[in-house]
């Protein structure tokens, strides 16, 4: 498969890369995705990566990676012009950046989300990556988001909208709607996982706690939950064991976002086909909403069964059950 990644990076977020690798390959690179997480550092990495992919001129029949990814040094490397620039953050277009810093009260501009827009409209000999900084609506706010949308729903080719969030539900439902979510795996997480393999993504696992038997335990009772058949015993079983690991010392937003990518990793061609796309979607939106209900005091007892038994009747049912609630 085409190598858009760093190996690092490729471990460190091995559900986003493998998300974009896959849309890549099929050509079915979305019109826009959200990255919704923490690790803002990976989102950068990840977007500039992508934007070099997309517009590196030493892309050819010999090799199918950018010259950011390709372990020569910027110096003394033969790097083509557009992934120097990508790479020192000085590409006039491939890499445009939509923020509210020049503003007194921090929100993006209705005028500038405009003069924003109008430049998506212009024609470019590059592929051009937009990224919205902070999608959050005290950011990006109504009248800001409605002069996007537009360019969010007719994109010209060659142009893709990338919206940074912390939590995907503190951006306007009008953004969210139209974007393809990817869950960037959290800090504590990240360091678990670099410690793994990169090459062994799809057997990924908490390496530092992976010969424990609480998370031997999380891992099968997992398996038993997404396999084949599986019974409402086994989401109570998985409930169970995700209230033992936390009061063991783990951290819940480590634990979901340890189930939720090892579970979409599993999938054969993820985000390629649109069952699947809706099914990752949907279940990164569950996370999220139990992510957000532990920063509100609800209870992690309450809050994992919520999240187990919407997930296990968005597996049988292909609907999530907590979105029509909302
Ligand atoms: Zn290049």
């Amino acid at each position: 498969m085409t190598k858009l990644f760093s190996k690092q990076l490729s471990s460190q977020q091995p559900l986003a890369a493998k998300i974009f690798e896959t849309a890549i390959a099929n050509n079915k690179l979305a019109k826009s995705y959200m990255l919704a997480g923490h690790a803002n550092d990976d989102k950068w990495q990840l977007v500039s990566q992508l934007t070099a992919y997309l517009n590196c001129a030493n892309i050819n029949s010999k090799t199918d990676s950018s010259c950011l990814i390709s372990e020569t040094d910027m110096e003394t490397g033969n790097w083509c012009t557009n992934c120097r620039w990508i790479q020192t953050d000085k590409h006039p277009q491939a890499l445009i950046r939509l923020n509210g810093e020049n503003s007194k009260s921090g929100k993006i501009g209705v005028e500038q989300a405009r003069a924003f827009a109008e430049e998506v409209s212009k024609t470019s000999p590059y592929f051009r990556v937009m990224v919205i900084e902070n999608a959050h609506q005290e950011i990006l706010h109504r009248p800001a988001a409605n002069a996007l949308l537009k360019t969010i729903e007719e994109p010209r080719s060659k142009i893709l909208m990338v919206f940074f969030a912390q939590v995907s539900n503190d951006v306007l439902p009008t953004i969210v709607s139209r974007c393809q979510t990817i869950n960037i795996a959290s800090n504590q997480y990240k360091e678990c996982l670099s410690l793994s393999s990169p090459n062994t993504s799809d057997q990924l696992l908490l390496a530092k706690h992976s010969d424990t038997p609480q998370l031997k335990n999380l891992t099968a009772s997992l398996e038993k939950f997404t396999s084949q058949g599986s019974k409402l015993t086994d989401a109570i079983d998985l409930t169970e064991c995700i209230q033992s690991s936390i009061k063991e010392g783990f951290e819940l937003d480590e634990i979901l976002d340890f189930l939720i990518t090892k579970d979409l990793l599993c999938l054969d061609n993820i985000c390629a086909s649109e069952r699947e796309a809706r099914y990752a979607k949907e279940l990164f939106l569950l996370g999220q909403i139990a992510k957000e209900q532990s920063r509100h005091y609800v209870s992690d007892k309450a809050l994992v069964e919520t999240f187990i038994f919407a997930w296990h009747k968005l597996k049988q049912t292909g609907i999530n059950p907590l979105k029509l609630q909302r």
